[in-house]
């Protein structure tokens, strides 16, 4: 494990001015996004990346797709797909448009290419709805942030590790943002979802995916990826409320696509 030189959290409070007050002020989208691609790009060294052409391929072509939809919501991001090598079902996103996949979720989906793009759309919804920068802007103003500024300041290892807790999607070892709350998670969810339909992906995929993370489980130890999000009940059956509206977005871009949605 590497360790990071400037951890996000403290840099975003020196910008603040600890105590001073940054009132519900937004930390800058272009700060978090420059920090975010150096820590994609020591990641990206640090880890194992994959040497599947195909995994890489339908990754990227599922991140193009799916960002050419979201690029409305957060105009001129400059979005990076990169398959790392690793068996667990996990997936994650940084601001400023940096999604990892990991290669064992690939494997879960059984190479469903609906199924990732539902993975892929939610930590794209993720990024879009800034929902870092807003967790991040919440801490400080509730003070979480000083706690993570004092800590840093006493033993750079213990900042590591608290950054790594909140990486988006978690499991990753290297985190930028505080972890979501269940709203965050609600909402990248639901826009997901219509994201991953509006690209022509297959919405129904969303509940065949999460069904395949809960009997993956098995009743024993619960992935990374289940314990920090919603449970995957409640899960399914949000999405299953917003399907109908999915459906009609998935058709409609099926047909200007000249494709044929799936029966
Ligand atoms: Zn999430």
């Amino acid at each position: 494990m590497k360790v990071f030189s400037i951890p996000i959290v403290v840099v975003a409070l020196a910008l603040c001015g600890l105590g001073s007050g940054c009132g519900s002020a937004m930390l800058s989208d272009e700060h978090l996004a420059k920090k975010a691609k150096g820590h994609f790009s020591q990641m990206k060294k640090a880890e194992k990346l994959s040497s599947n052409a195909s995994h890489k391929a339908m990754v990227n072509r599922i991140g193009n797709r799916i960002a050419g939809i979201a690029q409305v919501d957060i105009p001129g991001t400059e979005w990076e797909f990169v398959v790392f090598e690793k068996s667990e079902a996990n997936a994650f996103a940084m601001p400023g448009g940096k999604v990892g996949v990991n290669s064992g979720l690939i494997t879960l989906s059984g190479g469903n290419e609906d199924e990732v793009a539902a993975v892929i759309g939610h930590e794209i919804a993720h990024v879009a709805l800034r929902h870092s920068n807003k967790r991040m802007t919440q801490a400080i103003g509730i003070g979480v942030g000083g706690v993570i500024l004092e800590t840093a300041m006493r033993q750079k290892s213990d900042t590591n590790r608290i950054l790594a807790r909140g990486a988006y999607g978690a499991g990753t070892a290297v985190g930028l943002a505080l972890p979501y709350s269940r709203t965050n998670e609600r909402e990248a969810d639901h826009r997901g979802l219509l994201y991953a339909a509006m690209a022509g992906y297959d919405p129904r995929a969303a509940v065949s995916f999460w069904k395949k993370m809960v009997k993956s489980s098995g009743g024993g130890r619960v992935p990374e990826f289940l314990s920090t999000h919603p449970d995957p009940k409640n899960r399914i059956e949000f999405l299953q409320s917003h399907m109908d509206h999915a459906m009609a977005l998935y058709k409609q871009a099926k047909e200007a696509r000249g494709e044929k949605p799936n029966p």
